[in-house]
C-alpha cells in the first residue's frame, strides 16, 4: 500500500512539474512572441520608412539644385547669343563655363552645339559629338526627348573618384524662336546622399543603398558589403523580382541565422530603388535576455513549488498511513495490518531458526463493566488493559487491537514456555490493577489463550488454535491461562 501511495504521489508531483512549467514556458514564450512582433512591427511600419522618407527629400534637395544651375545656364542669353552668332570666339563661351563650375563648385559644366557638334568644356572644347558614337548617345537621346521634358538626369559614379557619385543634368537650349540649338549643364556630387547613407549606418546600423531597375546596386555606403545586384545576393534573390516590380516594399528576412528588415521605394527622378535594411535590433537581444531570465525564475519558483508540495504530501501521507495502520482507542496496531507484520515476523524467525508464538487476550465479562459503568468507562478499561499488557512487552513485540475487547501479541523468539510465563504475568499485572472512576473502584481480569507457531502452519490456523485455548480458559472459569499444544 505504502508504494501505491509513493508512486501516486510521484506521478503527482510530475504532473504538477510539467504544468506548472508548460505554462510558464508558454506564458514567457507569448510575452516573448507578442513583444518581438510588435517590435518588428515597429522596425518595419515606422523606422524604416522614416529612414526612407528622410533619405528622399534630401535627394530631393541634392537634385534640384543641379536641376537649378542647369535651367539658368540654359535661359541665359548669352549663352543663346553666343551661339547664334556661329560659336566665335569659343574662349569667351569656356570662361562662363568655367565659371559656373567655380561659382556653384560643380565636379563639371559644359555646352554641346548642335549646329558645330561641339562638345564644349570649362577647360576648353573637349571634342566633337559624333551620332555613331555609344559615347554619345545621352546627347541624342536628349535631343529627342517629347517636347514637354525640358531636361535628363543622370547619375552615374564619377570616374575620377569612385565614392562619389555625381548627377549630371542634361538640359535643353532653344533659341529665342523656340529652336533647339544644344545641350548644357553641370554635374554635381552627391555628397549629402552619400553623407546620409554613411551616419545610418554609423548611427543607427541602417543600411542604405541604391539599385536600379535591374536589381544592379548603384550607389552605397563605405560600410557595405553585399552583393553587386539584387541577383547575385542569396537572400534578396528570390525577393528580387518582388521589390523590382512595386514601387514600395516591406520584407524581412533571415541572413546568417538573424532576422533582417528591409524596406525599399522606387525613387521616380533617379528610377532608382532606395534600400534601406537594418538588422535584427538590440533591443531583440534584450527580449532574449529577458525570456531566458523568466524561464529561470519560472523553473525556480516551480522546483519551490514542488519541494513545498512534496514537503505537504509527505506530511499528509504519513499521518494516512498511520491513521490507517493504528488503532484509534488505543493507539496499538489495528487488525488490518497484522498479517504483514506476521509474515515479516515469520521470514526473520525462519531465517533466524527461532520460535515464534501468538496470545489472545480477551476481558472477562466486559459487557457487565459496560452495563454498569456506560460504554465510556468500557473504553477506559478497555485502554488500560491494553497499557498493562504493553508495559509486558520487548520492543519487538507486537500487539494489536484484534476485536472490541480482544488483543493478539506476536511475540518473535518466544516458544510457548516463555509466552505462556509472559501471559501469566499480564494476567496477573491485569487482574492485581483497580480502576477508580467517580470515587467507585472495581477490577477486571482476562483470559488468555497460548500458542507457538508451528512450521507450514497457516495463520488462521494459529489463530483457530489460540482461540479455542482462549474458550477453555473462560470455560475453566476465567482469569486463566490455557496452552494450545
Ligand atoms: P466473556 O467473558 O465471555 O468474554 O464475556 P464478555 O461479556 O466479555 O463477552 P464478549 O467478549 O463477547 O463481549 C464483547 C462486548 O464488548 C460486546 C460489546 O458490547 C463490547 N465492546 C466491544 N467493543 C467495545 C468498545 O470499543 N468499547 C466498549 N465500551 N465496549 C465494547
Ligand atoms: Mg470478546
Ligand atoms: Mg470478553
Amino acid at each position: 500500500m505504502g508504494n501505491a501511495v509513493w508512486s501516486d504521489k510521484r506521478k503527482f508531483i510530475w504532473v504538477l512539474f510539467i504544468l506548472l512549467l508548460s505554462a510558464f514556458i508558454a506564458i514567457s514564450a507569448i510575452s516573448y512572441k507578442v513583444a518581438h512582433d510588435s517590435l518588428s512591427e515597429h522596425i518595419s511600419e515606422n523606422t524604416l520608412p522614416l529612414t526612407s522618407d528622410n533619405i528622399y527629400s534630401e535627394i530631393q534637395q541634392d537634385l534640384l539644385r543641379p536641376i537649378f544651375i542647369s535651367s539658368l545656364m540654359a535661359q541665359d542669353t548669352f549663352v543663346r547669343e553666343w551661339t547664334l552668332n556661329e560659336e566665335q570666339n569659343p574662349q569667351q563661351l569656356i570662361r562662363y563655363l568655367n565659371e559656373i563650375q567655380t561659382k556653384y563648385n560643380t565636379v563639371t559644366s559644359f555646352f554641346v552645339s548642335e549646329k558645330s557638334r561641339n562638345y564644349y568644356h570649362s577647360t576648353g572644347v573637349l571634342k566633337q559629338i559624333n551620332d555613331i558614337d555609344s559615347e554619345d548617345a545621352w546627347y541624342f537621346r536628349v535631343r529627342s526627348l517629347p517636347k514637354e521634358e525640358l531636361y535628363e538626369i543622370n547619375i552615374d559614379p564619377d570616374t575620377a573618384n569612385k565614392n562619389r557619385t555625381v548627377v549630371y543634368i542634361n538640359y535643353k537650349v532653344f533659341d529665342f524662336d523656340g529652336n533647339f540649338i544644344g545641350v548644357t549643364g553641370v554635374g554635381l556630387a552627391v555628397e549629402k546622399v552619400k553623407e546620409l547613407v554613411e551616419m545610418y549606418q554609423a548611427r543607427y546600423n541602417r543600411h542604405v543603398y541604391f539599385v536600379d531597375r535591374t536589381g544592379r546596386v548603384t550607389l552605397r555606403g563605405n560600410e557595405y558589403h553585399g552583393s553587386n545586384s539584387l541577383q547575385k545576393s542569396k537572400e534578396l534573390a528570390p525577393l528580387a523580382t518582388r521589390i523590382l516590380t512595386s514601387p514600395s516594399a516591406s520584407i524581412s528576412y533571415m541572413r546568417d541565422g538573424k532576422s533582417v528588415y528591409l524596406n525599399s521605394r522606387l525613387v521616380p527622378e533617379f528610377k532608382w530603388y532606395l534600400m534601406v535594411e537594418q538588422e535584427e535590433d538590440p533591443d531583440e537581444q534584450k527580449l532574449l535576455n529577458t525570456f531566458w531570465t523568466n524561464i529561470l525564475l519560472s523553473f525556480i519558483v516551480t522546483v519551490a513549488i514542488l519541494i513545498i508540495a512534496n514537503m505537504t504530501l509527505g506530511r499528509y501521507q504519513r499521518k494516512l498511513e498511520l491513521m490507517a495502520t493504528t488503532d484509534k482507542l488505543t493507539g496499538v496496531t489495528n487488525r488490518q495490518v497484522f498479517e504483514s507484520h506476521f509474515e515479516n515476523t515469520l521470514k526473520l524467525a525462519t531465517q533466524e531458526s527461532s520460535r515464534v508464538s501468538v496470545l489472545l487476550l480477551d476481558i472477562d465479562h466486559f459487557k457487565q463493566v459496560n452495563d454498569r459503568h456506560g460504554h465510556s468507562i468500557g473504553d477506559l478499561v478497555i485502554q488500560t488493559v491494553c497499557h498493562i499488557a504493553r508495559a509486558e512487552l520487548r520492543d519487538s513485540d507486537l500487539i494489536c487491537r484484534w476485536g472490541g475487547e480482544e488483543f493478539l501479541l506476536l511475540l518473535p523468539n518466544s516458544d510457548l514456555a516463555h509466552a505462556s510465563n509472559l501471559a501469566e504475568k499480564i494476567r496477573t499485572q491485569i487482574a492485581q490493577r483497580m480502576i477508580r472512576v467517580n470515587g467507585d473502584e472495581f477490577g477486571v481480569t482476562v483470559s488468555l489463550g497460548v500458542g507457538e507457531y508451528k512450521q507450514d502452519e497457516s495463520l488462521q490456523s494459529l489463530i483457530n488454535r489460540v482461540d479455542v485455548a482462549l474458550y477453555q480458559a473462560k470455560a475453566q472459569g476465567r482469569n486463566k491461562v490455557v496452552l494450545s499444544t
